[in-house]
């Protein structure tokens, strides 16, 4: 029964494409009064790699989207170009999350498009002190009330997020609605397998305390019932006191860690020298902010990653054990 409605449903549907594909071209020379660019799509600019990922899986073909930020450059504290700025102000919808990139709120701020999507409206942003009582070197104290920015790196949270851009394309763009909702459900079904797959996979793990250069896995921690030992603070780029390396080293060895993680767009020096104080491991924790090569990973296939390296490095039944030395004991 199923497969034979759904045949149906599918003839109907490209007789449907057919007859839309023929008004869509009167309607691109009639000129129509529609809230889109001049190619009649939905012009759409996200601010970094996990929004640019949502504005393209769920406007597909009826969305031109531009990223901020380029592939392979850190997104924290990024600064707009002049060409930019103006790009934001002509878009049709805008993509951001606010408090994570500062030029780019304000380029929001002033832009007039009618559509902007702030994520955190969708996942409130939580403050996550650096756990473990660091008092030295959370440069995120300086950032203000804002609150931890990594929201997406939580399948869940990003799941919501996707649903308010789903919502917001479709009011922008009321005439192919239904196509953003359609791909709406369909990128949140992902993630819900995404988010049980996480689930299951780091139920039985040997400790629940990962330690990691960069302090992007709050939410992720939080959300899986994991501890992040950050030797960093939210902003990658900052220098952890000898205090704080000291906190890290104990909270490493009181809860047998194994593994030090560090990220791929910021240098491995710190996680290097970390680890080698301590005889342990470095593996690649990608917190998302941008993806070196869009044609060979997407945000599921990294987290997918992310998945194998924390249940190597936190001791899962049955995961290889993570980068080197240690062949892993099981107990
Ligand atoms: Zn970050």
């Amino acid at each position: 029964m199923i497969g034979l409605s759904g045949r149906r449903t599918r003839t109907t549907l490209a007789l449907t494409a057919t007859a839309l594909a023929a008004s869509l071209a009167l309607t691109a020379c009639g000129g129509s009064s529609s809230a889109k660019g001049t190619d009649g799509k939905l012009n759409v600019v996200a601010s970094f790699y996990p929004m640019e990922f949502l504005a393209q899986q769920i406007g597909k073909d009826h969305v031109s989207v531009t990223d901020l930020t380029a592939p392979g450059v850190e997104p924290h504290d990024l600064e707009l170009t002049a060409k930019q700025v103006a790009g934001v102000q002509k878009a049709d919808a805008i993509l951001y999350l606010k408090g994570l990139q500062p030029t780019v709120d304000q380029a929001v701020d002033q832009a007039s498009a009618k559509t902007k999507i702030d994520a955190t409206a969708a996942s409130p942003l939580v403050d996550h002190h650096l756990d473990e009582g660091a008092e030295g070197g959370d440069a995120h104290q300086d950032k203000g009330p804002a609150g931890d920015p990594h929201i997406w790196l939580d399948p869940a949270r990003y799941a919501a997020i996707a649903k308010s851009v789903g919502d917001g394309f479709a009011k922008a763009d009321p005439s192919h609605a239904e196509d953003y909702r359609k791909n709406t459900d369909d990128l949140v079904t992902r993630l819900t397998a995404l988010d049980q797959e996480f689930q299951a996979g780091l139920k039985d793990v040997g400790t629940k305390t990962f330690v990691t250069s960069h302090a992007a896995f709050g939410y992720l921690a939080d959300h899986y019932g994991l501890t992040q030992v950050a030797i960093n603070g939210v902003d990658p780029e900052s220098e952890p006191t000898p205090v704080r390396l000291a906190e890290v080293q104990k909270a490493a060895r009181d809860n047998g860690v194994t593994t030090i993680f560090f990220e791929t767009l910021v240098s491995p020096k710190l996680a290097d020298t970390v680890a080698k104080d301590l005889g342990l491991k470095t593996a690649v924790l990608d917190p998302l902010e941008g993806v070196k090569d869009p044609a060979e990973d997407d945000y599921l296939s990294v987290m997918r990653q992310n998945l194998a390296s924390l249940r190597a490095a936190l001791g899962a039944p049955g995961s290889a054990p993570a980068g080197a030395p240690t062949p892993a004991a099981t107990s």
